[in-house]
């Protein structure tokens, strides 16, 4: 079965996968209404097909993939939880779905509101006093804050541009500062997983931008000194950054804004219900501390009476980071899951994730090392130290996990855990499946005794076994060609 036909192989000339009505507007000749350079030459290179073949096609790639609505899928600081349907018959009624983002701003109300509602309601999760939804994922989020940073600083006339990043933090943090073209200093964790006090106070200085920290930390470990950490970074005249992309230990039980951070982002697509993987699209919307606020990007969105307004009369504005709306339907569906949940249930949804991790945590403990031994939140990192020592990597256990119908868990991340394995459970799983995924790793730990190359050349039920970890994101479509079909 390995030798699936690409669609673009099933492709015969003249057939049709969908019947278009009977075109009811004037048509235009494109050729009268752009410039000739732009047009194409020769018809794309689509796929031609029947719409059986078609359904087929997809039916087909769809039982060989794994996703939140087939299987556990633990994957350490992802969140994959799973997401409630309504919200997306929420994110689908024409009347959010219709609109055209050219609409005139008294035509779309409705949607204005939701936008406004969403804003006050992330403000209140994380203790901000204003919020904007325009970024369109964490990382561009993070990107957000630090530009709204630099402007802070250079609006007072500083040029500040180190910003000091934990060793164990998402490889996003540094990306992002790099891309908003400050220079990274990464401060070393404590022996318990948080940051080392002391060697923070070497590294702040007038050249301090920011500190950025997620907390919980994506070892899943709370900051026990972060207000001593915050004391520290505002004497230097530095300002905190929350990577809040995992927000799911800490709903309606601490907030950013009350452990002392200026700025933070929030993933949508990670703890407020829109599916994700595959690459999008997400929404990270980003908060801010009052004095902050001048700088979000613009235009704002801000009740006036009981309208809703688009307010572009910013001068000190970072700028626009998204086109009109940022992604609206994922913001439908956060507003919805926020709805339904209410302050009880976000409550609710951190005290199962967190026990569902502790849960796991412990009973996994006897198969593995445990590098930190404390009470986790959402997730924890075990290291396969002990297997690397008897020839099996930590990559061969998370290919033949596959084998029991469980997505891998994150693995060798973060980079200061030896052959690490990141596991976030969520708070949606039941308790028969995480036995079930118990059951599993302690056979898996068995078979790396008993019969190792089981293990090494694992993953044996599926259609493919070992693939090239990268070659998919570097050359997606191999064999995608700009030509018709012959
Ligand atoms: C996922 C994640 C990010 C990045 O979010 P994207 O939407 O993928 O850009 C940043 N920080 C942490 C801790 C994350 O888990």
């Amino acid at each position: 079965m390995t030798d699936m036909q690409l669609i673009f192989e099933k492709s015969r000339p003249g057939r049709r996968g969908v019947d278009l009505p009977a075109c009811d507007v004037p048509e235009v000749d494109l050729a009268d209404a752009l410039p000739r350079d732009y047009l194409r030459q020769v018809p794309p290179g689509l796929p031609e097909v029947s719409e059986p073949d078609v359904i087929r096609h997809y039916t087909a790639l769809s039982r060989r993939n794994h996703g939140v609505d087939l299987g556990f899928y633990p994957l350490g600081s992802c969140t994959m939880k799973y997401n409630p349907k309504r919200n997306e018959q929420f994110a689908r009624m024409s009347g959010f779905a219709g609109l055209h983002p050219l609409q005139p701003v008294e035509t779309v109300q409705g949607a204005l509101k939701l936008m406004a509602a969403l804003q006050e309601a992330l403000a209140a999760v994380t203790g901000m006093d204003a919020v904007s939804i325009q970024p369109a994922a964490g990382a561009q989020g993070e990107w957000t804050g630090l530009m709204m940073i630099r402007a802070y600083h250079r609006s007072r006339g500083e040029e500040r541009t180190t910003v000091i990043i934990p060793d164990s933090a998402h490889g996003t943090n540094p990306a992002s500062a790099a891309m908003a073209g400050l220079r990274v200093v990464t401060v070393p964790s404590n022996d318990r997983g948080g940051v080392d006090l002391r060697a923070l106070e070497r590294v702040l200085g007038g050249d301090t931008a920011a500190l950025m920290l997620t907390n919980p930390n994506t070892l899943g470990l709370f900051e026990e000194q972060i207000v001593e950490i915050a004391q520290r970074v505002h004497a230097a005249g530095g300002l905190l950054y929350y990577d809040g992309a995992n927000a799911n230990a800490i709903l309606g039980k601490a907030r950013p804004g009350d452990m002392g951070f200026d700025v933070v982002h929030m993933n949508l697509h990670k703890t407020f219900s829109t599916p994700h993987g595959g690459g999008g699209p997400g929404a990270g919307p980003v908060g801010v501390k009052a004095f902050l606020a001048p700088f979000l990007p613009s235009p704002v969105i801000r009740r006036e009476g009981d309208r809703v307004v688009l307010d572009d009369d910013r001068p000190q504005s970072i700028g626009r980071v998204h086109s009109f709306y940022g992604n609206f339907g994922v913001l439908v569906r956060a507003y919805a899951y926020l709805r339904a949940m209410g302050p009880e249930g976000l409550r609710r949804v951190s005290e199962d994730a967190v026990l569902s991790a502790n849960y796991l945590m412990r009973r996994l403990a006897p198969y593995f090392e445990l590098p930190y031994d404390r009470t986790c939140k959402h997730e924890f990192v075990l290291s396969g130290a002990r297997q690397k020592r008897q020839g099996v990597r930590t990559l061969d256990m998370a290919k033949r996990l596959i084998d029991f119908g469980f997505h891998p868990p994150t693995v060798y991340f973060p980079l200061i855990v030896d052959e690490a394995l990141m596991i976030e459970p969520t708070e949606t799983e039941s308790l028969e499946t995480l036995d079930a995924f118990v059951d599993a790793w302690a056979q898996i730990a068995e078979e790396v005794k008993s019969d190792p190359d089981k293990v090494r050349s694992a993953p044996h039920t599926t259609v493919v076994s070992r693939l090239d970890e990268t070659l998919a994101a570097r050359a997606p479509v191999l064999r995608w060609t700009d030509e018709p079909s012959s």
